[in-house]
């Protein structure tokens, strides 16, 4: 048995109406159950303390394949994958298609473990003229039925270019209640609709504590991951924009929270920008920091909430049986034995495996697969 996130607030809502996720935030950190037994499971794959996403946004039919792949190379120096949000309709009139260079290049880099998500269809709004900051804000107050066609087309011009597609950003952040249900409906799995902006540190100081983590906006079963950025386009020195970046991950990590980094193409790949993310990445990085795409960490996450923990001695054997009634399978599952209280050996078992580990109990942790 699993507690799930905190719900936000649950006051009826206009159609059409904009979210503004920052201020439905739960108020506390996601808890899990059964972890104050004799043993723990960590939050993360490997017992890794915290996490790290870096994603990137508005890749489009037209994106120069050269600029992408410099991104990738960066990546690739430090092990991380990425997440690639693709316009799959730009200007309306551009799909992105499977011969494209720039389609067959991210081919690619999914084989590499690398990621390719949906943002909107065109990103453009079409509802008017003169629409000044709104004009990028796609899903800004469009009717039900036409976000719906939106979504639905986008996914399968990104389909059809060869890509599996769980996730969904809108762009410029333009989300209302409704969408998030429609893209429940369609099957997706997460999204990743809220962002923090590097320059309204002001304003995140009032953020709840369960910033830090995945949520669930108002009893969806989708997750959301808020993201920060773009530090990337702050118009600052190299070096204040990295004393700026390590601080806010520094703060994710005391919590063991999970940093999600927005970018854009364009300015990461011009004014040194990308040195910027090498040496992010290089302070970032570390074995204890968990990297995942957000398919990735969406799949583990609804595992990890869902996993129940139970105990029993027998014989001086502490026995532990883990189950994992959603999500899984989930690898590298990290056990730790809090008090053995004169015990000598321990077993874990599940429902799917039967005994998956034995061995003398010396506070040692223990990896195990669950499938
Ligand atoms: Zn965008």
């Amino acid at each position: 048995m699993a507690l799930p996130s905190a719900p936000g607030s649950r006051r009826s809502r206009r159609p059409g109406e904009p979210i503004r996720i920052l201020e439905t935030l739960p108020s506390a950190p996601p808890r899990f159950l059964a972890d104050d037994g004799p043993v723990e499971v960590s939050t993360y794959p490997g017992g890794r303390s915290s996490a790290l996403v870096f994603t990137n946004d508005d890749i489009h039919k037209l994106t120069d394949p050269a600029r992408v792949q410099r991104v990738l190379d960066v990546l690739g120096r430090h092990g991380v994958p990425g997440v690639f949000f693709v316009i799959p309709g730009y200007r309306g009139h551009l799909p992105i298609e499977s011969r494209d260079a720039i389609a067959g290049l991210l081919r690619e880099a999914v084989r590499d473990g690398h990621e390719v998500a949906q943002h909107g269809l065109t990103h453009k709004f079409a509802g008017g003229h003169n629409l000044g900051k709104i004009g990028y804000r796609e899903f800004h107050s469009l009717p039900a039925e036409e976000r719906l066609l939106r979504i639905f087309c986008g996914r399968e011009i990104l389909e059809d270019a060869g890509y599996e597609v769980d996730g969904f950003r809108a762009p410029g952040f333009s989300l209302d209640f409704e969408t998030l249900r429609i893209l429940e409906q369609q099957g997706f799995s997460y999204g990743s609709n809220g962002r923090l902006h590097p320059l309204r540190r002001g304003l995140s100081r009032r953020l709840p504590e369960s910033q830090y983590y995945p949520f669930r906006l108002e009893g969806l079963s989708m997750l959301e991951f808020l993201c920060e950025g773009d530090y990337f386009h702050l118009p600052w020195r190299r070096r204040e924009v990295m004393k700026a970046l390590t601080s806010r991950f520094g703060e994710y990590r005391e919590r063991g929270g999970a940093l999600v980094l927005l970018s854009h193409l364009e300015p990461l790949t011009s004014n040194h920008r990308l040195e910027l993310l090498d040496d992010f990445l290089s302070e970032a990085v570390s074995p204890d920091v968990w990297t995942p795409t957000l398919r990735q960490f969406s799949r583990w996450w609804v595992a990890r909430e869902a996993l129940t923990i139970r105990t029993r001695v027998t014989d001086s054997t502490l026995q532990v049986h883990l189950d994992c009634p959603a999500g899984g399978p989930m690898k590298d599952v990290a056990v730790s034995f809090r008090h053995p209280n004169g015990l000598k050996n321990y077993e874990i078992r599940s429902n799917g495996s039967g005994v998956l580990a034995r061995g003398p109990l010396n506070g040692c942790r223990v990896l195990v697969d669950l499938s």
